[in-house]
C-alpha cells in the first residue's frame, strides 16, 4: 500500500497539471496513467494535428512559392515522413514532460486506476522497468484527496463500429496509412475540420457531413459563413442539415462527432452525472466529498486548456485553497486555412443578450503586415456593449490562433472598446488589425472606410 496527501488519476492537461500545482504547493502526489503520460492532447490531439498542419501548410506554401519570386520545382509530400516527424515532435515532448513531472517529485504510477472509494485506488500495474514500485501487479494507493482526470474518447453513431479501414476515429488518422482519394468526414466541428485542412492539402477529395444547420457549432455566424465560402473554393464540399448514410458511402469515412466521457475505473461510487460526464461545482468538486473531477470528464468545454486551468483549480482546492472555475471568455483557436481565433459572445449571442451592440471589422487585406506576408484572407470583428465593454473578438486571418490572446487578455480583464482602440500596436504586425477594428467600432478606423 502506497500513501499519499493527492492521488491523481489520468496523466493528460487536466491531471498533469495537477499533480504539478500540487506538487508546487508541498503535497506529496501521485499520478496514475495507464498509457502515455500528455494524454489525448499530447499525443493523439493538440500536437500531432498541429505538427500534421506544419508540414501541409508548408507545402501548400511552396506550391505558391511562384508568388513570392521563388521557383520551387518538383515539391512534393512525403505523407510517411510527415508521419514520422510528428511522431518525433510528440515522443520529445513526452519525454520532456516526464522528466518535468519527476523534477517535481511525483510518483508516476504506471497502471490502470479503479476508484474503490474516497481516497483509494487500486493500480493494475503495467509491467515496465520504469515503474519503482515492485513487482505487485495490483497496488493500492490511499490517499486524502483524489482528482479524476480520465479524459474522453471518440464517440461514434449508431450502426457504425470502427474498424482502422473504412470507418476510422482521429487517433486511426494519425498514424500512417496511404493518403486517401476520398475521406468523408462526419461533424463539421473543430476536430472534422482540422482533418479537412490537413487531408485537403494532401489531396484527398473531401466531403464534410453535418447533421445541425451549421459547422463551427459555437463560432461567428459570419466567421463560419467565410470559412465555408473558403471550403467551397478549395472544392471541399460541406453537407449541412445533413445525416451521413454509411449504406451509401464510398472512401473512409472519420467519425468526428464529439467524445464521451472516460468513466470506466470510475463508475460505482454513485457519483452525479451530468450529460455524459460527470458533475462538478465551480471549486471542481464532484457530488463525493474528497473526489474533485477535471478536463473532457467534466467539461462542456473539452479543449486543453480549460483542462488545465480545472486541473489547476482543483489541485489548489484539494489542498485547502478556495479557487473557483469559470467558462466565460474562454479563448479558441482553429488552424484551418487561414486561422480561427475565438473569445467570448458570438455578434448573435451578443444581440440575444445585450440587444443593441456595436460591431467593428477590419480586412487583412488593408493590414500591411497581411500584404507582405501574401496573407490577406479574413478579418478582425470586436464586439461591445452599449457601455463599450468588449463582448467578443473573432478574428479569421493568419496567426489567428496566437492573436486571439491578446483579445482574451482585454476581454478577461473587462477593457472597454475604446481602450483597445488606443492600445497602440507595433507597425507592421497583425494586432494592428485587432486596434483598427476597434477603431472601426468608433468610426474611426485609420486604415479602412468606416
Ligand atoms: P486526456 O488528455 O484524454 O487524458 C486522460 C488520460 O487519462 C489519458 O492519458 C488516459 O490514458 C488516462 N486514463 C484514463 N482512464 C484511466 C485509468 N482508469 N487509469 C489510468 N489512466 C487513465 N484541445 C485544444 O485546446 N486545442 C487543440 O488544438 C486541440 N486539438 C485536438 C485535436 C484532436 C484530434 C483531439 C482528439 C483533441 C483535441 N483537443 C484540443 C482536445 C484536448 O486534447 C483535450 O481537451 C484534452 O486532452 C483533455 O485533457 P484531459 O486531461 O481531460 O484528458
Amino acid at each position: 500500500m502506497q500513501k499519499y496527501d493527492l492521488t491523481i488519476l489520468g496523466g493528460g492537461p487536466g491531471g498533469y497539471v495537477a499533480a504539478i500545482r500540487a506538487a508546487q504547493l508541498g503535497a506529496k502526489v501521485a499520478l496514475i496513467e495507464k498509457d502515455k503520460l500528455g494524454g489525448t492532447c499530447l499525443n493523439r490531439g493538440c500536437i500531432p494535428t498541429k505538427a500534421l498542419i506544419a508540414a501541409t501548410s508548408l507545402y501548400a506554401k511552396m506550391l505558391k512559392a511562384e508568388n513570392f519570386g521563388i521557383t520551387a520545382e518538383k515539391v512534393a509530400i512525403n505523407f510517411k515522413k510527415v508521419i514520422e516527424r510528428k511522431n518525433t515532435v510528440v515522443d520529445k515532448l513526452v519525454k520532456g514532460l516526464r522528466f518535468l513531472i519527476e523534477k517535481n517529485g511525483i510518483e508516476i504510477i504506471e497502471g490502470t486506476g479503479k476508484v474503490l472509494g474516497p481516497g483509494k485506488v487500486e493500480v493494475d500495474i503495467v509491467d515496465s522497468p520504469s515503474t519503482s514500485l515492485g513487482a505487485s501487479s495490483k497496488l493500492l494507493v490511499v490517499s486524502r484527496k483524489l482528482i479524476l482526470a480520465t479524459g474522453s474518447s471518440p464517440a461514434s453513431l449508431p450502426g457504425i463500429s470502427f474498424d482502422k479501414k473504412d470507418f476510422l476515429t482521429s487517433d486511426d488518422l494519425l498514424e500512417y496509412s496511404p493518403v486517401p482519394e476520398k475521406l468523408n468526414i462526419v461533424g463539421g466541428g473543430v476536430i472534422g475540420l482540422h482533418f479537412a485542412q490537413i487531408f485537403s492539402a494532401l489531396g484527398s477529395e473531401i466531403t464534410i457531413y453535418e447533421a445541425l444547420p451549421e459547422i463551427l457549432p459555437g463560432i461567428d455566424e459570419e466567421v463560419v459563413e467565410a470559412v465555408k465560402r473558403i471550403l467551397k473554393r478549395r472544392k471541399v464540399t460541406v453537407l449541412t442539415g445533413t445525416r451521413f448514410d454509411p449504406a451509401k458511402s464510398t472512401g473512409k469515412t472519420l467519425i468526428s462527432v464529439g467524445r464521451t466521457p472516460n468513466l470506466q475505473g470510475i463508475e460505482g461510487l454513485g457519483m452525479r452525472n451530468e450529460g455524459k460526464g460527470i458533475w462538478v461545482n465551480e471549486k471542481m468538486e464532484t457530488s463525493v466529498p474528497g473526489i474533485y473531477a477535471v478536463g473532457d470528464l467534466v467539461s462542456k468545454k473539452m479543449l486543453a486548456h480549460v483542462a488545465y486551468e480545472q486541473g489547476y483549480i482543483a489541485a489548489e482546492n484539494a489542498l485547502g485553497k478556495n479557487k473557483t472555475f469559470s467558462y466565460e471568455n474562454i479563448p479558441f483557436g482553429i488552424y484551418t486555412d487561414p486561422e480561427i481565433g475565438s473569445v467570448g459572445m458570438t455578434e448573435k449571442e451578443a444581440r440575444e443578450k445585450h440587444g443593441e451592440v456595436k460591431i467593428g471589422k477590419f480586412p487583412f487585406a488593408a493590414l500591411g503586415i497581411a500584404a507582405a506576408m501574401g496573407e490577406v484572407e479574413g478579418f478582425v470583428k470586436v464586439i461591445s456593449g452599449e457601455n463599450g465593454k468588449l463582448l467578443g473578438i473573432h478574428i479569421l486571418g493568419a496567426e489567428a490562433t496566437s492573436l486571439i490572446g491578446c483579445a482574451t487578455l482585454a476581454l478577461k480583464n473587462g477593457l472597454k472598446v475604446e481602450q483597445l482602440a488606443e492600445t497602440f500596436q507595433a507597425h507592421p504586425t497583425y494586432p494592428e488589425g485587432i486596434q483598427e477594428a476597434a477603431q472601426a467600432s468608433l468610426k474611426r478606423s485609420l486604415h479602412s472606410i468606416n
